[in-house]
Order: structure tokens, then C-alpha cells, then sequence
């Protein structure tokens, strides 16, 4: 394995570390309200490969000021193409990666098509608090664990092409897999399609522009919805005065 790569997930681990909360934090004199981030949400974005969420949760996190910070996952597949270390994934090896789990170092982790992906736990601890909202563009066994672990901070979007014959044609016209592994990939997004309705919202990719402006909306709705335990809108409404 590369140089550069070596000991990746504990750099990775080390990246934001959660101090565990100190016994001799001054004392609390009044109820005690929900810090910020208990406002901040987790929010999953799956679909099949194919169906364009890397860039749509690229520019969502890059048009929202720091709001929606992009969680970058670690994977032991090769990168693809003009694919970037540190940038769109953290490529290693599998025995970094499973130093990585044992370490517990992911928030979740799954083997999708033969290859390791995981979310690292600490970016994730840090945006939450500091009250930013995380998004993850994880498959659906990923969004499962995170669901367990995150509860009620967890909004989840599905999102489909806007045709199963637009899907094969983006996933064939990738270019990069052989056809064998074009096959695999389209038997994968059956799978992950039938789940579909375990997400809160379905978002279909025809226009980008519209998908996008439609998951910020979802966003900005469930920071505004008073029935989800932790929600802004809970919050300011507990503590309007
Ligand atoms: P790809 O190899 O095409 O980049 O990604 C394959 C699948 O893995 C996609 O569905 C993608 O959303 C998912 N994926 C990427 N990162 C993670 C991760 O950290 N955890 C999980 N569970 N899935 C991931």
C-alpha cells in the first residue's frame, strides 16, 4: 500500500475526536435546555449507483455555508476515474479498514459489491457539535445503522433517475466497469430500490437543479417540523418566551 495512505483511518479517527464530556463542567443552575446540537440533523441520502446523489450532495454541501457538511466515507474500492484522495473518499487498504473497525471508528460501515465503505464516526460527532447538519451519502445498509445510532436526528431521502431505462443507460455509459461489473452494479440497485420505502422522502434526479432545490426544501422543512423530537421549530417553541 501507498505511502500515503498508510494509517488512514486512524488519521481519519484522529480528525475531530469528541472529548468525553468533563465531571467539573460548572453546574447546572436552571433546567437544562437542548444544546444546539441536539438541532442539527443527520441527513441520509441513498439510491442506486446511478442515480447522481455524489454530485447532488456535493452541491448541496457546497451551496450551503458550512450548514451541510459532507461527510467523506472510507472505502477499500479503487478510485475511479478523476476521482480525488481525501476529496471523494478516503481510499485504503482492507486491513486499515478493518484496524478502522475494530477501533470503532465508523459510525457504520457495510461491504457493498466486494469493497468496504464507512462513515467516519468522529466528522460526524464534531458537525454535530458544533451544530452543523451532516449529510451522508451512504447505501441502505448504511442508512439502517445510522437510523439506530442517530434516532430521531436522522432524515432520510431516497433518490431514484426518473426511469429504470435512464439507470442502465447512466450505468452502462460510466465506462469505466466492464460489463460484467455493469451487470453486478444493476442487480445491486434492484436491491437498494426495493427499500425505498423505508425513506422518509423520495426525491426523482431528472433535473438536477430541481433535486437539489427540493432536498434543501426537505431540510429546511424538518428543521421547521414541530413533531420531530429535537427539531429547531421544538426547540424555539420550548423555549419561546
Ligand atoms: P461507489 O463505489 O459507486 O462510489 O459507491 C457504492 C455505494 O456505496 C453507493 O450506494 C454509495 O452511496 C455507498 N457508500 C458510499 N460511502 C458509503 C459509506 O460510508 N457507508 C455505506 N454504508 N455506503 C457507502
Amino acid at each position: 500500500m501507498a505511502k500515503s495512505t498508510k494509517n488512514r483511518v486512524g488519521k481519519v479517527g484522529r480528525r475531530g475526536i469528541v472529548a468525553p464530556k468533563s465531571s467539573s463542567a460548572a453546574p447546572v443552575v436552571s433546567p437544562p435546555v437542548p444544546r444546539p446540537s441536539s438541532r442539527s440533523l443527520v441527513l441520509v441520502v441513498s439510491g442506486p449507483g446511478g442515480a447522481g446523489k455524489t454530485t447532488l450532495c456535493e452541491k448541496l454541501s457546497a451551496m450551503s455555508g458550512g450548514r451541510l457538511a459532507l461527510s467523506i466515507s472510507c472505502t477499500t474500492r479503487a478510485p475511479r476515474g478523476s476521482e480525488v484522495d481525501g476529496r471523494h473518499y478516503f481510499f485504503v487498504s482492507r486491513e486499515e479498514f478493518e484496524r478502522g473497525i475494530a477501533a470503532g471508528n465508523f459510525a457504520e460501515h457495510a461491504e457493498v459489491a466486494g469493497n468496504y465503505y464507512g462513515t467516519p464516526r468522529p466528522f460526524i460527532e464534531q458537525q454535530l457539535a458544533a451544530g452543523h447538519d451532516v449529510l451522508l451519502d451512504i447505501d441502505v445498509q448504511g442508512g439502517d445503522s445510522v437510523r439506530r445510532m442517530y434516532g430521531a436526528r436522522v432524515v432520510s431521502v431516497f433518490v431514484l433517475p426518473p426511469s429504470r431505462r435512464i439507470l442502465e443507460e447512466r450505468l452502462r455509459g460510466r465506462g469505466t466497469d466492464s460489463a460484467e461489473r455493469v451487470r453486478a452494479r444493476m442487480e445491486l440497485a434492484e436491491r437498494e430500490i426495493v427499500r425505498a420505502g423505508d425513506y422518509d422522502y423520495l426525491v426523482i434526479n431528472g433535473r438536477q437543479e430541481e433535486a437539489i432545490a427540493e432536498i434543501d426544501a426537505i431540510r429546511r422543512a424538518e428543521h421547521a417540523r414541530l413533531t420531530r423530537e429535537g427539531s429547531g421549530a421544538a426547540w424555539a417553541l420550548k423555549t419561546w418566551s
